[in-house]
């Protein structure tokens, strides 16, 4: 049995977290816009969070499942600049999955959720300086075009270059969005390569990402800009395999931030 000794008067929260454990909040569904590559889901939070680009939340919903309650991590694909209770979130449908497809089908504005966070370590600000390489697949692409969108809301002009991996131009998260970035920015580069989609002229490339392409897009054709920083996310065998062809390239591994959205 353990004891807990507690002397009147002298407690110290030294050891508390600034959010004393608040666990779940509750966000308001304000806006719903369903896509083919995702739904984009925007949440009005109770206060304005305190958070950094390429951070995630935790999304709970009581599902007809066992245990009856699941909770799933979703990065927020909005800039954290200016401060703001609203956030987005872009969610990809799994198939047979117990979250996803409501989020992505039947949760509508007006639906209150239960969030948590930020969390993650998958972050950038102008601190961590640059030129950065960006390397997303899937929906690995949402916490990288936070990254972009804040570094273009703080007007940073800090060389960024964002290698796309998609099947297809209809499957890309957030294509116009990126494509907007990259047409008004001059600073921030858009390479796409479509894993089935072969005869698109919209991508650079037709294939899965090789140590090849990622010499080309980050070593070679932008040599001016080599990148000091990566950022890799999406399935776990995409991280694993960039982060081990950019280390063949002779990356370090600890310029290498990753995350895996399983
Ligand atoms: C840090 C992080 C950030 C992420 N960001 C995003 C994002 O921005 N956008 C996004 O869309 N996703 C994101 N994800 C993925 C997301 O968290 C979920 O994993 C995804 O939405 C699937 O959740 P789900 O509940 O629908 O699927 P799950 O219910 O977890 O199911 C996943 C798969 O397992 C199968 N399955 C489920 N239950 C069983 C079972 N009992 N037995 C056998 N098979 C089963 C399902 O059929 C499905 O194929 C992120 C993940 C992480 C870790």
């Amino acid at each position: 049995m353990t004891t807990r000794t507690v002397v009147a008067g002298v407690a110290n929260d030294r050891w508390l977290a600034a959010d004393r454990a608040r666990m779940w909040e509750e966000a308001e569904v304000v806006g719903v816009e369903r896509r083919a590559a995702a739904a984009l889901l925007r949440l009005r939070l109770v206060e304005v969070p305190d958070l950094l680009p390429g951070q995630y939340y935790l999304v709970r919903l009581a599902v007809d499942a066992p245990p009856g309650v699941v909770e799933q991590a979703y990065s927020l694909c909005s800039s954290p600049h200016p401060p703001s209770t609203e956030v987005e979130i872009a969610v990809r449908e799994v198939p047979g999955g117990r979250v996803s497809p409501l989020l992505a089908h039947q949760v509508e504005v007006g639906d209150l959720l239960q969030v948590r966070g930020p969390f993650g370590f998958l972050t950038w600000t102008e601190h961590d300086g640059g030129p950065v390489g960006l390397v997303g697949a899937g929906t690995g692409v949402a916490p990288l075009i936070s990254i972009v969108r804040y570094a273009a809301a703080r007007r940073l002009a800090i060389p960024m270059t964002l290698l796309c991996s998609s099947r297809d131009r209809t499957t890309a998260l957030l294509i116009d969005e990126l494509e907007a970035l990259a047409r008004g920015l001059p600073w921030f580069k858009l390479v796409h390569t479509y894993t089935r989609s072969p005869h698109d002229p919209s991508a650079r490339y037709r294939r899965r990402i090789d140590a090849d392409m990622l010499a080309e897009v980050f070593e070679t054709h932008e040599h001016a800009l080599r990148p000091t920083l990566y950022y890799v996310a999406g399935p776990g065998d995409m991280v694993i395999t960039t982060r081990s062809m950019l280390g063949s390239l002779g990356v370090a591994d600890d310029v290498i931030c990753s995350e895996d959205h399983a």
